[in-house]
């Protein structure tokens, strides 16, 4: 019998909400951009963690305010990044399905559920089809 392997969605630590796979091959999350490329990992108090992405150790990088974000992407420690969901100025500018998200990310950078649904669903979608294990 092949089973589907696992996804739990779990609280990561130093990332606030995230998912990975039963095997730890994969662990992503939500993350918000900032326009210099930084991404949150976490929030604490006054702000927004974030990290330079790409280092291979990842030590916070700074404290910035969610409300200065561009935009929220799936990443994974495996080095995949899925495309940028933008942050757009205006109510009307809003189209999910163009990944253009009219939303305030608040101090400490909260990813809309509708986005962090969505980009659930990228980083499932990245995962090495077919993502299977003998049981
Ligand atoms: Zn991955």
């Amino acid at each position: 019998m092949k089973a589907l392997v696992g996804i739990a969605r779990l609280p990561i630590e130093g990332c606030g909400m995230g998912w990975e796979t039963l095997d730890y091959a994969h662990v992503g999350w939500a993350a918000t951009e900032f326009p210099d490329g930084r991404i949150s990992v976490g929030s604490e108090a006054g702000g927004t963690v974030v990290v330079r992405w790409g280092l291979e150790d990842q030590e916070p990088a700074g404290l910035l305010d969610g409300r200065d974000a561009v935009g929220w992407r799936a990443v994974c420690e495996c080095d995949w990044r899925g495309p940028l969901w933008t942050r757009v100025a205006a109510d009307g500018e809003h189209n999910l399905g163009l990944r253009r998200v009219y939303a305030d990310p608040g101090p400490y950078s909260d990813t809309p559920d509708d986005v962090e649904d969505a980009l659930m669903r990228e980083w499932e979608g990245h995962l090495e089809p077919p993502y299977l294990v003998m049981s």
